[in-house]
């Protein structure tokens, strides 16, 4: 008999399903499904936490993917300095060229104007 890994809904415990069969005279009649932690037995087969079958989907389709893409996107459409064609980095200041001052890359403008594939040496700093 192979282990089954559950989440019992009774005593919350990372257990294990036993299984143990009912017999009527010499035929096995059906099975009951015991939790191995606390003895608690489930009803039927679709009453079992199984800890696999519920959690691996969930995490594999909610977690990653709409957060790498929302970050992506609020950076694209942000108006801050440091995508604007008139803002000028050097070692010492970041400038702009508009304003004629010192700015910050996260600051933004009216301005604002969008910088053509800068990309690339923006990402240095
Ligand atoms: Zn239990």
């Amino acid at each position: 008999m192979k282990t089954v890994e559950i989440i019992c809904g009774n005593c919350g415990a990372d257990a294990l399903l036993t299984r143990e069969p009912i017999y009527e005279g010499f035929s096995k009649i059906g099975e009951k499904l015991i939790c191995s932690a606390c003895g608690f037995e489930f009803p039927s087969e679709a009453d079992v936490p199984f800890k696999h079958k519920k959690t691996e989907p969930a995490i594999f389709t909610d977690a990653d993917r709409p957060e790498t893409v929302k970050i992506f996107e609020e950076d694209e459409n942000a108006a801050l300095c440091r995508y604007c064609a008139n803002y000028i980095v050097n070692p010492f200041t970041q400038f702009c060229s508009v304003h004629k001052k010192e700015v910050e890359s996260t600051d933004t403008c009216p301005q604002f104007e969008k910088a053509q594939a800068k990309k690339a040496s923006d990402d240095l700093f």
